[in-house]
């Protein structure tokens, strides 16, 4: 028999998760801050929840997908949070990306009330959500893993167990680390070839084939060359990870000078208005450094 679901947060992540549980034959339902996409999946078979608490009455498993960590605090520790309706054999699963120690935090105060939480932040992007093939990773109880087990593969593909509650976010820190610099890196070759005389294409194509092919550049590539920047992960909350990794270095010691260019890169894109952009968009903000576009090779 499979376990009710409720599901928090229905954005750009959420929505197709959400819709992938549906489809996996689970009963779930759902809770938005805005109602559209609500809609969207109970005419799809979801039912809808008017609160967090009213979820956790209604679920063996509750799915958290929310921007940031206040949210999620919000929804579980909030008046009409999930700990205010939760059974003792709910299981909170947080998808979204949070600091590790506000996942440590979180799952201590559920497991005051008895109730089980894991930290399993994803990575794969919209196209992976979409697909169902996203990449989890988890940190919390190793029973609590098992059991979500079959719900982790109905979203995700590669699914890692990385050891105690925070362990999932660190290594979700890590990987955002990676990716930032990724993009920083892409912009640059870009803009260099660009200044240069040498349209982007070719760097694409040359980068491509040789020992600085990345999954970044063949993924956003294209459309960076083209200027698009529909999200995807909107660079604000890559703004928000970078924050996380940042005090998560300082937390622990770790020197990390390109993640804080990265961080102070990212800040520029937000507050010269590129928030909702796609995070691809920190080409943007080594063009205006360069004065130059990479669409004047073109
Ligand atoms: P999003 O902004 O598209 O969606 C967030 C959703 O949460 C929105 O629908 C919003 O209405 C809702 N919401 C916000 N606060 C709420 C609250 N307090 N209660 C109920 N609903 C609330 O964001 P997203 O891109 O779906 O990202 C969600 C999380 O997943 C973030 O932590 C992000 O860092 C992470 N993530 C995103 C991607 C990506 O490619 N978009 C990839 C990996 C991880």
């Amino acid at each position: 028999m499979l376990e009710r679901i409720g599901f928090i947060g229905l954005g750009i992540m959420g929505k197709p998760m959400a819709r992938n549980l549906l489809k996996a034959g689970y009963s779930v339902t759902v809770y938005n801050r805005s109602r559209p996409a609500v809609d969207e999946l109970v005419e799809e078979g979801a039912a809808a929840a008017e609160s967090p608490q009213e979820i956790a009455k209604n679920s063996e498993v509750v799915i958290t997908m929310l921007p940031d960590g206040p949210d999620v605090e919000e929804a579980v520790l909030g008046l009409d949070g999930l700990l205010a309706g939760a059974n003792r054999w709910l299981l909170i699963i947080d998808m979204s990306t949070i600091s590790p120690g506000a996942a440590k935090r979180l799952a201590e105060a559920a497991r005051e009330r008895g109730v089980g939480m894991l930290d399993a932040p994803v990575s794969g992007g919209d196209k992976g959500a979409i697909a169902g093939t996203l990449s989890i990773m988890v940190g919390g109880n190793e029973d609590d893993f098992k059991r979500a087990m079959p719900i982790f593969e109905a979203v995700g593909k590669t699914i890692t167990y990385c050891g105690s509650s925070g362990a999932g976010q660190t290594v979700k820190a890590c990987n955002q680390v990676a990716v930032a610099l990724h993009y920083a890196a892409a912009s640059e070759a870009l803009v260099l070839g660009a200044k240069a005389g040498v349209a982007p294409e070719v760097i694409l194509k040359v980068l491509g084939g040789g020992l600085a092919q990345s999954r970044v550049m063949d993924m956003r590539g294209p459309a960076m060359s083209q200027h698009q920047f529909t999200p995807g992960f909107k660079a604000r909350l890559h703004s928000k990870d970078l924050r996380i990794i940042m005090e998560t270095a300082r937390e622990y010691g770790a020197t990390l000078p390109f993640a804080a260019l990265a961080d102070q890169l990212y800040t520029a894109l937000v507050q010269n208005g590129g928030g909702e952009l796609d995070h691809s968009a920190l080409l943007t903000v080594i063009e205006k450094l360069s004065n130059g576009s990479i669409g004047d090779t073109q």
